[in-house]
Order: C-alpha cells, then structure tokens, then sequence
C-alpha cells in the first residue's frame, strides 16, 4: 500500500475535547475518527488492527470449540421483559419506530442466544455446545471519555456455553481461563494482565475478569505479588489476602478491564425455560456461562499500555503492517529504483507492507513512522546500501541494525 494513497492523514493536534491517550495518538495516527462521544469510525489502518485482533480471538475461540455465529442488534422488547432487563438495565437504549413497536438495541445477547439455543437444544446429547459472535454493542454509557476503551457503541467478542451440569460448566469456564490468558498474551499485553477475582453476583460467589494495568483503568485492583492473581477492589472489597495462594502481599494498580467470564448457571435459561431431557427423559436445566471481550477496548488498551512519548507501538501479531518502508531517495533515481524493487518484492511474496512514497523531509517520514507503530521499519538509504543492504528498525527498539537485502527478505519467511 502506498502512502500517499492511504485514506485518513497524520495530524499534529489531536482534537482539543479528546482527553483519553489511546484516542488522541489514534487519531492523530489516522486510526480512527469520532463521530460523536464514544462512538468512533474504524479508518483503513484502524480497521487492519481490528481485524488482526478479531482474526487472533476468532481462531482461540474456534479451537475451544466455539462455533460462530451473527446475531441482530435489533432485539424484542418481549425477549428483555422476560428477564427483567428491560427495566433493570440502565444503559439499555430503547428504540420506538413510528408503528410504535419497541426494540432494544443489544448491549448483550443473553436474550437473543437463549431463546435461539431453544430450537435445537432438545436433549443430553445435545449438549456441551458454545456459541460466539464479534458483533456491535450498545450501551448508553455515562461516561464516553475514555477514547475506544468506552464506546457507546463498540465491538464485542461474546461467547455463550450450555451445559448439562454445572461440572461440565466448571471444567468449561476453567479452560476458557487459559484460552483468555493466550489471546491476550498473543496481543502483547499478557505481562500486565490479572485474572482478577471480582463479584459473581447472585449465581456464583466469583466471576473473573482480566484487568490489564494502566493509569488510564477506571478499575482499582489488588495484585498478589506472589502468583500474580488480583482482585478487584470495588467487588470483594472485604478480601485482604489472594484467593489463590493466600499470601497477602498485594499491591494496588489501576486497571481496566478487557474481558471477563461468568458464570451464568440458570441465571438466563431459566427465565426463558431452556431444558434438556436427561438419559432418563426427565427435564433438567440448561446450565449456561458467558465469556466477553472487547475488541477496541483492547486496541485502546495495547495503545495505552505499550506507547511511548513518540507515539504508538503496535506488537508484531497486531501490527496493521508487517512492514513500514521508507523511501529516502528524494531526487537520487537510482536509489529511488532500488526502493521500488524492494517494495515491489515484498508486495510479490505476500507481505503488508506501507510505503512512505510521500515528497516529505527524512525526519517527517520518521516522525509519523514513529506515530503510526508499525512493528517494523525498514530503510533503504544511500547509507544502508553502503553498509551492505537494509537498515531495520523495530518500534519496540531503540537502535536499528543494516542487514543484507537476502537476509530482510528472509525476515518475512513463515
Ligand atoms: P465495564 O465494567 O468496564 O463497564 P462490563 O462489566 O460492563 O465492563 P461486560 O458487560 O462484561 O463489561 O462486557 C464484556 C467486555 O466488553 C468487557 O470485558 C470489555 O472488554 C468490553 N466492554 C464493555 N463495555 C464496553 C464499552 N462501553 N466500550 C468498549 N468495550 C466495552
Ligand atoms: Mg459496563
């Protein structure tokens, strides 16, 4: 992809009622756009980040079994009174169309999956099953100031799973434990994120969250030194020591929240009568738990977490572009063919790579480079050439390294 054509500009400012980190870099970089508080336009480069997050949650929740599926965001008013959620629920938006019907615009799918499990969840045999979607939700949040981390509309990976019992449940929610723990691993997060002890509600004594440290978390939480488990303060305020280990070194850290599992037990497929017919034919209750994750919440996040005071830092695995190459050769035509060729055979093997062909000064080019995060830099210059080929730099790093051309190519062999 050539720069120059890119759809969406660096900018020097970021918007002056912009307040929140993640927005203002994302911004200035060209990721994204506000339409209004909290609901934002994912641009080319901001979409290519997503789709690598939602490409990496897809593939770990299709290999814990999950099958995907697409539900509406237009949701009967009926479905919400069964629960009781269309009164109890604060941030529900409400939409009335001019026959008068009422629909909600879903926050979550309890309410649409539960009734949906009905038609074909008829027996034991029926059962285990786990059903997940990356789809928008709404909800009309208070407080919309904290960039991507708090949309009012926003992207959520959220997975249901039934259950015959609530051991086959247990067995289920402590897997999805590990499969949450590699996806954020996976996103270059993993080292500040806690599996977080907090409320379970009235179901359960616990549900877990995974709370990534940052100062821009809205959530206050205890870590235990020892075993790196946390707790959430606002919830089990009356924990002094970890639930894990039992030491009680903990230490307090601001955090946010990035996904979290439930378990749900009768909670939803009670109201709804969702039932199964046991070996002996006799009904039993589906037992179900849910499992969240907010994808540009945990774009906002990586930009929180990993950028520096020259801008974002993409880990590789989530990096809009494998590689960003500079063009230096300004009037020099013989460099200029050689960085075309470079381009060009990167762009034959297959590889994402950004071309800077933009008519601007060395340091510009360098300066949004840094900006924009793009794991790897790659430089051909009369200087690298000198030096026997490509000056690589990554963004996580500090000092770049020449290598020979043979050699940067290899770097993008799988
Ligand atoms: P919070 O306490 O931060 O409001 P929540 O408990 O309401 O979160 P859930 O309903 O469990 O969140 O949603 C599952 C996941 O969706 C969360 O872990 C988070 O990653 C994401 N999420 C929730 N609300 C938002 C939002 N307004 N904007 C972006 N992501 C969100
Ligand atoms: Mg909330």
């Amino acid at each position: 992809m050539l720069q120059s054509q890119l759809f969406g500009k660096t900018r020097k400012e970021a918007p002056s009622d912009e307040v929140a980190k993640n927005a203002k870099l994302l911004i200035r970089a060209g990721y994204i756009d506000k339409l209004q508080a909290g609901v934002y336009t994912y641009l080319p480069l901001g979409f290519r980040v997503l789709k690598k997050i939602e490409a990496i949650i897809r593939e770990e929740m299709d290999a814990a079994g999950g099958q995907e599926i697409l539900m509406p965001s237009l949701h009967p008013k009926d479905n919400w009174e069964t629960t009781g959620r269309w009164d109890s629920m604060d941030d529900l938006y409400k939409v009335q169309d001019s026959s008068g019907r009422e629909n909600a615009l879903g926050p979550t799918h309890e309410e649409v999956v539960v009734p949906l499990a009905k038609q074909f969840v008829f027996s034991y045999k029926d059962l285990p099953l786990a059903l997940y979607q990356i789809q928008n939700k709404f909800r009309m949040e208070l407080r919309a100031k904290s960039g991507i981390l708090r949309g009012r509309e926003f992207i959520m990976k959220d997975l249901y799973s039934f259950h015959r019992d609530e051991a086959d449940l247990a067995a289920y929610y402590e897997k999805m434990k590990g499969v949450y723990k590699r996806v954020f691993e996976r996103m270059g997060i993993g080292a500040v994120t806690h599996l977080t002890f907090a409320s379970g509600g009235s179901f359960a004594k616990y549900s877990h969250e995974f709370q990534t440290v940052t100062p821009a978390g809205e959530d206050t939480i205890h870590v235990c030194t020892k075993c790196g488990i946390a707790i959430n303060q606002e919830v089990v305020a009356d924990q002094k020591a970890c639930p894990e280990c039992g030491s009680d070194e903990l230490t307090q850290e601001k955090a946010i929240e990035v996904g979290n599992i439930f378990e749900l037990k009768t909670k939803y497929s009670a109201p709804f009568n969702l039932t199964y017919k046991d070996e002996e034919g006799k009904d039993q209750p589906v037992i179900m738990g849910c499992y969240g994750i907010g994808l540009g919440r945990l774009m906002g996040t990586i930009v929180e977490v990993l950028a520096d005071e020259k801008g974002i830092v993409w880990p590789e695995e989530v990096s809009p572009f494998q590689v960003h190459l500079i063009d230096l050769s300004g009037k020099n035509e013989e460099l200029k063919k050689e960085v075309q060729d470079v381009y060009e055979k990167l762009s034959a093997a297959g590889v994402a790579v950004l071309f800077d062909d933009r008519d601007l000064r060395a340091g510009e080019k360098f300066a949004d480079a840094d900006l924009l995060g793009i794991s790897m830099r790659a430089v051909v210059s009369e200087k690298s050439l000198a030096a026997g080929g490509v000056e690589v730099k990554y963004r996580a790093e500090q000092e770049g390294k020449i290598v020979s051309k043979e050699e940067f190519f290899k770097l993008f062999v799988r």
